[in-house]
């Protein structure tokens, strides 16, 4: 018999468990086997009534965040091999549970639309797209990636105890658009990001960056934001 591994899982029913409790299952992992595949294989074969999201299997949209062995990690791109022959997967932190591995996201969109996530451009609609150049472009690549999967929002140990803190995926994403060239919404942003529950209430811990599957820095993005709103108060903008 191939060699097993054990995968524990968060499991709660609201509407029938007073308490969480874990299930572990037993499992042969199959080469390139992934979370996200090993929980398909369970609530096909074991228990339909497991309950997880996902949606794209490709690291893109941003639906499979959970916690996986003690870190955020999207459950699609991560590897049974990687994770020795015990898994435990839970909920993302900090977030309510709606059942098992699904959390409410109520208060990270909530924090996020407050960043006005769109581009603000007072110019007419151009008959084609507007343009920028490959350097100015170059300036917002890294953010560009974000797939709101809300890893290093339920990673940040402000938002654990300030619901009203905007978050690091919000504020990244208001540095996404402030150093966008095409972008006229900066000091409007930067306003926002200027409040009380903005960008000076991180403490730079960098559980954000680290807990990104994308590589992307909300530590970087907020620092960033920083010196852009002591300038803008400084000269007046602001
Ligand atoms: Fe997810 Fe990274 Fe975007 Fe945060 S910055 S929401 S961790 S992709």
């Amino acid at each position: 018999m191939a060699d097993t591994v054990k995968i524990s899982i968060y499991r709660r029913d609201p509407d029938l468990d007073t308490k969480p409790k874990y299930q572990t299952y037993e499992i042969e992992p199959q080469p390139g086997q992934t979370v996200l595949m090993a929980l398909y294989h369970l609530l096909d074969n074991v228990d339909k009534t497991l309950a997880f999201r996902a949606s794209c299997r490709s690291a893109v949209c941003g639906s499979c965040g959970m916690h996986i062995n003690g870190k955020n990690r999207l459950a699609c791109e991560t590897q049974l091999s990687v994770l020795g022959k015990e898994i435990l997967v839970e909920p993302l932190p900090h977030l309510p549970v709606l059942k098992d591995l699904v959390v409410d996201m109520t208060s990270f969109w909530t924090q996020y639309e407050k960043a006005r996530p769109y581009l603000i451009s007072l110019k007419a609609t151009p008959e084609k797209e507007r343009t920028q150049s490959p350097q100015d472009r170059k300036k917002i690549d890294e953010f560009i990636d974000c797939i709101l999967c809300a890893c290093c929002h339920s990673s940040c140990s402000l938002t654990w105890w300030d619901k009203d803190y905007i978050g690091p995926a919000a504020l990244a994403k208001a540095y996404r658009f402030v150093a966008d060239s095409r972008d006229e919404g900066g000091v409007e942003r930067l306003k926002i990001a200027a409040d009380e529950e903005g960008v000076f209430r991180c403490h730079t811990l960098f559980n954000c960056t680290e807990e990104c599957p994308k590589r992307i820095s909300p530590t970087f993005a907020i620092q960033e934001m920083k010196k852009k709103i002591i300038v803008a108060k400084l000269t007046g903008k602001l």
